[in-house]
């Protein structure tokens, strides 16, 4: 049997996973992940939560499987090496290095921008290790807002993008992504596109709910308007469903053109 899913890439919150549900993954999307996984194809949780916030997502939802590979914080890649997260050294090095370049620069004209933000708008602005410019802002039209003056303030370097995710976000480089990662991740494991299956409800999952990227690329019911528009453009698909319940939706939908059975829960 060929598996038209050799790699399985999901967003975490609000796709693979709903807070407000329980369980908080679908046993029907655990059920197919495990199905496609034992088959042969590899699940990537690929997510704007750093490594330890995930890991401890991934505990909270109580799931029996686990990912072959993570992309933290929209860009760096991780492998499930025998209960270890072994950093994908050349990747992750390359991407921190443009960063830190990157940011060397934006700097200097940060604290300008910063101001301006915060007399202009309700917003709680620091720094990590991943960026000089993390947002929380008060709400989605805020933080839309402070997304168009970012990209406005910021237009004379094009290296630099503003990765947002509902009221979330940061400064990143625009050539590191959850698209261009998963194409790293297609890149290593000789994997290409044609097999490669893609889910996201948020404007952080944009770089890789494209047909660049992704043959099969599903948004769920609960996705923003942004992304439902950008994946039926593409002639993706967009689910009835919430959450993971969308998610298995599409992996069904794609089973099922090839003539795969779906295997049912044992109980
Ligand atoms: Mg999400």
């Amino acid at each position: 049997m060929s598996l038209p899913i050799k790699i399985i890439s999901t967003d975490f919150d609000g796709t693979l996973h709903s807070d407000s549900e329980v369980p908080r993954v679908p046993h029907r999307l655990e059920r197919l992940i495990a199905q496609l996984q034992r088959a042969g194809a590899v699940w990537v949780i690929n997510t704007g939560r750093d490594l330890k916030d995930l890991l401890e997502g991934l505990r909270l939802s109580g799931l029996s499987i686990r990912p072959d590979f993570v992309i933290v914080v929209e860009r760096e890649i991780y492998q499930h090496v025998e209960g270890r997260w072994d950093s994908v050294e050349e990747w992750n090095q390359g991407c921190t290095g443009a960063h830190q370049t990157l940011f060397h620069e934006v700097k200097r004209s940060l604290p300008e921008a910063v101001n301006e933000i915060r007399a202009r708008f309700q917003a709680t602005i620091y720094e990590d290790g991943y960026s000089p410019f993390c947002l929380i802002a008060e709400d989605v039209e805020t933080a839309a807002e402070i997304h168009e003056f970012l990209e406005g303030y910021f237009r004379d370097i094009p290296e630099l993008t503003v990765v947002r995710n509902h009221v979330y976000a940061r400064l990143s480089h625009r050539a590191y992504n959850k698209g261009t990662a998963l194409a790293e991740l297609g890149r290593l494991l000789n994997i290409s596109r044609e097999h490669i299956f893609a889910a996201g409800d948020h404007l952080n999952d944009l770089p890789m709910l494209s047909k660049n990227y992704a043959n099969w690329i599903v948004a769920p019911a609960n996705a923003v308007p942004m992304v439902k528009e950008a994946v039926l453009r593409q002639s993706g698909w967009v689910s009835d469903f919430n959450c993971g319940h969308g998610v298995a939706w599409g992996l069904e939908r794609v089973l099922e053109m090839h003539g795969l059975p779906i295997v049912t829960a044992p109980e």
